[in-house]
């Protein structure tokens, strides 16, 4: 059997698919900007954790598991995926979160109680703790006579990466078949499990070079973390392939002071591709990814082509405290910083 015949039979069809590849106008350079929608993968109002949810969940479905059990930060949009997945599924699922759980649910928070998950939440933001407490969750779920499946932050494992060995060869078909010749495709990353089931796909199928800017600063060395993933997601698969270190490009520079923590840059983007076109990006990731994109853009990084930017969802934060830039902002600072997008109006 082939990858993709194998890919395709370890997982539980959750995700709407494939998501659209959308043509977002001309960048200042000239340059196409492609927009790989992968906010709109359905499942629990979507985003790129809904094709990792894909693989999790069969792995737990084939397991015997009775609940899913995961962690993250406050707004997290894995979070809120695993509990859209266990509503599906039948299955009872524990959300382990950071941030404090003070007032009334907003965002993702407000969505996963909707889906009928169980938020355990507050008092820590630490990501050790919270993944301590998550193993003692699953111990005490365990002593209780069930069998949990617990899925670790961002569900960044070897078969949750593997979801976008498949994610990467549905783009190059969808590049292929528009003929499109593309310089570089742009992608948030946290946790890094994205860019290492694509870096591994591309490992395995070629295709254009990918950036990933860094939203997170949770890893010292996320590039090395990243590739270790995708090597880790290549022997999954039965591949002996590696990943090229020099192939995995991780941009720092955009974070700002931390994750989740606004920066002005972001904002910019964020309001500019939103009265370019009415797109919606996030305040904590892909705003983050879409500036870092329009700044290598502006330093003329990118080789000849189009650019591909992988929307990767994360709109519930909007509507939480602080998920969207203040009232005023876009006067103030965007004038300064305009994103000037040649549309093609219909
Ligand atoms: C989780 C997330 C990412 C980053 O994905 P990783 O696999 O953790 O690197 C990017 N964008 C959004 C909206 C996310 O929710």
């Amino acid at each position: 059997m082939g990858v993709i015949e194998e890919l395709q039979s370890r997982r539980v069809p959750l995700a709407t698919l494939p998501t659209p590849l959308e043509s977002a106008g001309t960048l200042p350079s000239g340059r196409r900007l492609l927009i790989k929608r992968d906010d709109l993968t359905g499942l629990g109002i979507g985003g790129n954790k809904a094709r990792k949810a894909e693989m999790l969940c069969a792995e737990a479905v084939t397991a015997g598991a009775d609940a899913l059990v995961t962690v993250g930060a406050a707004q997290s949009n894995h979070a809120r995926v695993t509990a859209a997945a266990g509503a599906r599924l039948g299955l009872e699922t524990h959300l382990v979160l950071g941030g404090s759980s003070a007032g009334p649910r907003q965002g993702n928070q407000l969505l996963a109680e909707l889906f009928g998950a169980t938020l355990h939440d507050g008092a820590t933001d630490s990501w050790t703790e919270l993944a301590r407490r998550m193993d003692d969750l699953v111990a005490e779920l365990r002593s209780a006579g069930r069998r949990p499946y617990a899925v670790p932050l961002g569900g960044s494992t070897a078969v949750g990466a593997s979801a976008f060995v498949l994610a990467w060869c549905e783009l190059l078909e969808q590049l292929d078949r528009d003929h499109h010749d593309v310089a570089a495709v742009v992608i948030a990353s946290s946790t890094g499990g994205t860019h290492a089931g694509i870096l591994a796909g591309r490992a395995l199928f070629g295709g254009p070079p990918v950036v990933a800017i860094d939203v997170a600063k949770a890893s010292d060395d996320l590039a090395g973390d990243t590739r270790q993933l995708a090597d880790e997601t290549l022997a999954l698969l039965g591949s002996a392939e590696h990943v090229n270190p020099a192939d995995v490009l991780v941009d720092p520079r955009f974070v700002g002071p931390a994750y989740a923590v606004p920066t002005p840059e972001a904002d910019a983007a964020l309001v500019g591709l939103a009265r370019c076109g009415g797109w919606v990006l996030d305040r904590v990731y892909t705003a983050k990814g879409f500036a870092g994109l329009l700044a290598r853009e502006a330093e003329e990084s990118f080789g000849d082509g189009d650019v591909v930017f992988w929307h990767t969802g994360g709109q519930p934060a909007l509507f939480a405290a602080g998920g969207a830039p203040p009232l005023g902002f876009a006067s103030d600072v965007l004038s300064s910083r305009s994103l000037s997008l040649d549309m093609e109006r219909p």
